[in-house]
């Protein structure tokens, strides 16, 4: 498809979107149509440890390859999808997608495979029945171990919304899957879900990256949830980094993950791949200051 084509040019592709956002399916394309048309690819995009320039994690960004309107983001279909009440049918698509390309990785990289794979659940989903039972499911059928997926919940969901989902987010840990709260500090995620749910890593929303270097508050909030994140034992990643500078900071701060445009785009597995391949081996040799594979 387009950006397998264009070679390199899933920079372009991504880029792109935020010209065309408002660009939308027409009405009649559901999500739905597009899962048994098969017109649903999955991105990744590399998380890297800030100290040892390892892809540690990759997470699933879903695009709609459409037949008439080209490759969509979710930004142009997941409202259109949410009113049709397709985000568990999507929802599951992309996690089965995603175990199994992790799958894949492992049998063609070994150890230079991501240690886990990031996946984006919908509230609907997370409040749909059965979670903790179909997702165990697709795991065995991709043949998966449980710790290696996390799952990311989104920054829309506030804790009365997600107190439905407790115990099968709580099952789904014991198992070993990993739980992510996405976009810290920007939307509903509070404190408070740090210690009502069984949260194992938590993502500071890219605002505050952008802002650090001129904003101290952004700063602070940064410094602030990577301190929390060691003191509690969560996992800390920040969003959007754009620039070396950025990135500097981060190490000062400690902050041990880190995911953006300047450290790598979202692109079909394929891309990843080569860049795995070349990458260095798990938990090897440390990264000259300010830099970082790309
Ligand atoms: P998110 O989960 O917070 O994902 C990060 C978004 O930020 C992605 O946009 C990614 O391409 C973008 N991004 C990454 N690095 C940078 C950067 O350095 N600068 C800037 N400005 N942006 C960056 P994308 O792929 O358009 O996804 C948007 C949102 O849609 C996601 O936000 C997530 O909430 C949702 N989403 C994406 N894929 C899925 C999916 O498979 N399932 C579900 N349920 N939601 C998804
Ligand atoms: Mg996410
Ligand atoms: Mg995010
Ligand atoms: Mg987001």
């Amino acid at each position: 498809y387009r950006a397998k084509e264009a070679g390199g040019g899933a920079v372009r592709v991504a880029l792109d979107v935020g010209a065309g956002a408002e660009r939308r399916a027409g009405a009649g394309d559901g999500v739905r149509d597009a899962i048994e048309r098969g017109e649903l690819r999955l991105f990744y995009q590399p998380i890297f440890g800030v100290n040892d320039g390892r892809v540690w994690f990759v997470e699933a960004l879903v695009r709609w390859q459409h037949p008439r309107h080209g490759l969509l983001t979710p930004g142009q279909f997941l409202a259109d999808a949410r009113r049709a009440q397709h985000l568990p049918e999507l929802d599951r698509w992309v996690l089965e997608r995603a175990c199994a390309d992790l799958a894949a990785w492992d049998a063609a990289l070994d150890e230079r495979a991501p240690r886990c794979v990031n996946v984006n659940l919908t509230v609907e989903t997370l409040r749909g029945a059965g979670l903790a039972q179909w997702v165990l499911a697709a795991l065995r059928r991709t043949g998966l171990a449980p710790d290696r997926l996390r799952v990311e919940l989104p920054e829309s969901a506030d804790l009365a919304q997600l107190q439905a989902a407790v115990e099968q987010l709580r099952e789904l840990r014991e198992n070993g899957v990993g739980i992510v709260l996405d976009d810290m500090g920007a939307g509903s995620a509070t404190l408070r879900h740090l210690s009502v749910l069984p949260v194992t890593g938590v993502k500071i929303d890219r605002s505050f990256v952008a802002g650090m270097l001129d904003n101290r508050n952004d700063d602070a909030v940064v410094k602030l949830l990577g301190d929390l994140g060691r003191s509690v034992g969560v996992d800390v990643t920040a969003e959007g980094i754009e620039a070396d500078d950025q990135l500097e900071r981060l190490r000062q701060l400690r902050v041990p993950y880190a995911q953006g445009y300047h450290l790598g785009m979202p692109a079909p597995a394929d891309h990843l791949t080569a860049l795995l391949r070349t990458g260095r081996p798990r938990g090897v040799a440390r990264v000259p200051m300010g830099r970082l594979d790309r």
